[in-house]
């Protein structure tokens, strides 16, 4: 059974404040998703990669990032939906059968690197899902409707979760389809590990991402992966 990696660059990046969308901006040269997609395609334990753009972008996906860039396990190029979890099923769905582990990636995190990808991919034979992530620094409050600090939160017990995801694909698969039914959910989900929360009782591990594992969101992340990147070329 192959292990594929589905990488994320259909989001519209409303909190970029520029009209560029921030997979595809320039970073060091290179737009943003390539990163992630230059680690997948250097990893041997990665069989193929799913790209999933925006709809219409296929074909300048497949000449401006596949084919200049030369990533040969991209197999397939897909459109995305309206929220990122539609977005996930379309990559899902283009995984096909034969896959028996799968990798979800935001195409707008760079620094991922290959140790962390082999961390998750050998916590996934054990528990059949985890997820990246690190403790929080801050302290994090709850805010109350009136603007003021309802509550705080134990810090002990906090991670801030990242992308790679990875998890045993029947699994997250059918908890997809079962999650694509619903149209009453009770909360906005926000990555691939709450769809299994929700959908199943399936407890998810969390194993050790990188504090440099950010995810390009708003135009201060760009100088912040800037400097990370020059920091890892001396
Ligand atoms: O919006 P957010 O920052 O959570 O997006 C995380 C990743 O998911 C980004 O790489 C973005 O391109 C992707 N995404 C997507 N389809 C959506 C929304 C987000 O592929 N509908």
């Amino acid at each position: 059974m192959k292990t594929a990696a589905i990488v994320l660059a259909a989001g519209k990046g409303s909190r970029m404040k520029s009209d560029a969308r921030k997979q595809y901006m320039m970073l060091r040269g290179q737009p943003v998703v390539c990163y992630s997609l230059a680690v997948f395609e250097k990893c041997e334990q990665i069989d193929e990669i799913i790209l999933v753009c925006g709809r219409g972008e296929e074909a300048m996906c497949r000449e401006q990032i596949a084919e200049k860039y030369h990533y040969n396990k991209i197999k397939r190029i897909v459109p995305g939906g309206k929220e990122r979890y539609h977005s996930v099923y379309e990559g899902l769905k283009a995984a096909g059968p034969d896959c028996g582990t799968v990798l979800i990636h935001d195409g707008a995190r760079p620094l991922l690197d290959e140790a962390m990808v082999c961390r998750l991919l050998e916590a996934v034979k054990e528990n059949g899902a985890c997820v990246a992530g690190m403790p929080v620094k801050d302290t994090i409050k709850r805010s109350g409707d009136d603007g003021y600090a309802a509550e705080t939160l134990p810090r002990e017990q906090l991670w801030m979760i990242q992308t790679p995801q990875v998890f045993d694909y029947p699994l997250i698969f059918s908890a997809h389809q079962e999650l694509i039914k619903r149209n009453d959910l009770p909360v906005q989900i926000t990555d691939d590990a709450m769809v299994l929360e929700y959908m199943t009782g399936q407890k998810v591990k969390l194993v050790e991402g990188s504090y440099r594992n950010i995810k390009i969101t708003t135009p201060e992340d760009l100088l912040i992966a800037e400097a990370l990147l020059g920091d890892l070329f001396h």
